[in-house]
């Protein structure tokens, strides 16, 4: 079934307008006269039936969808900046597993630097690949990304718990699927060279429990949906 956030309050028994992105795709693309889909709109979804042409659509909204598919807890990644493709692979991929909020941070071995005259472009796109990947594993949510931080902001994150997925922990530190038992939780994953001995300490200070994901030296983009897989199994098993 399709879905589409609304930026609207959604009524039972009235029309919603689409936007002209909407009204293309479900028009269009995909042609959904007639067909059920599911509208949300502030963490409330609803059924509704699709009407119109390709040049404009509504739907008449229908009765509430019980069904909830949010994490019971936040989740947040933290993720230094790595080339484009991969970053923009874990943020769908980030979505798709209930990641509630994406903090890209810069650190000494990134190779890739945010360019302030592009973030805000930048950001746009990121927040599309987000809506996307949350409307096509039905969420009621859109994972919030904030803009790019420094190494020292992201080491600042309030946060009760926070984990590092250090590649150098195997042996010495405990799995992440070990330490967490669901709740509120924010994890760091490095870039493609990893972190520097002082960021790992600067870290550690800052409230940051290093954990491993297994004895193997994991990309990043592997690394940081490893982990989001374990958390989001674990956070699931607790609303059981
Ligand atoms: N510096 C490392 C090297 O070249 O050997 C590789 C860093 S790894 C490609 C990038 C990030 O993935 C790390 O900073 C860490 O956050 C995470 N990572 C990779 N493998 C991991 C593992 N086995 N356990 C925990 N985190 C891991």
């Amino acid at each position: 079934m399709q879905q589409y956030f609304s930026e609207q309050p959604l009524v039972p028994g009235e029309a919603y307008t689409m936007t002209p992105a909407q009204t293309h795709h479900a028009g269009n693309v995909v042609h959904l006269q007639g067909k059920i889909i599911r509208l949300v709109h502030d963490g409330e979804a609803y059924f509704a039936r699709c009407e119109g042409n390709g040049k404009h659509m509504t739907a008449m909204v229908l009765e509430k969808d019980p069904v909830q598919r949010e994490l019971p807890c936040e989740v947040v990644l933290l993720q230094a900046l790595i080339r484009r493709e991969k970053f923009e692979w874990i943020l769908q991929k980030a979505a798709e597993l209930g990641v509630s909020r994406i903090i890209p941070f810069e650190s000494s071995r990134c190779v890739v630097h945010s360019r302030q005259e592009k973030a805000d472009r930048q950001k746009e796109r990121w927040t599309q690949i987000l809506t996307e990947a949350a409307e096509q594993s039905k969420r009621e949510r859109i994972p919030e990304i904030t803009n790019v931080v420094s190494f020292a902001e992201a080491c600042a994150v309030a946060m009760d718990r926070k984990y590092l997925a250090y590649e150098n922990a195997y042996g010495e530190s405990r799995l992440l699927g070990d330490v967490y038992e669901g709740g509120d939780a924010a994890f760091i994953i490095g870039p493609e060279g990893g972190f520097s001995d002082e960021e790992v300490q600067a870290l550690q200070d800052a409230g940051f429990e290093p954990v491993t994901l297994g004895a193997r030296i994991l990309r990043a983009e592997t690394a940081a949906i490893a982990a989001l897989a374990v958390m989001a199994d674990k956070a699931e098993r607790n609303r059981r």
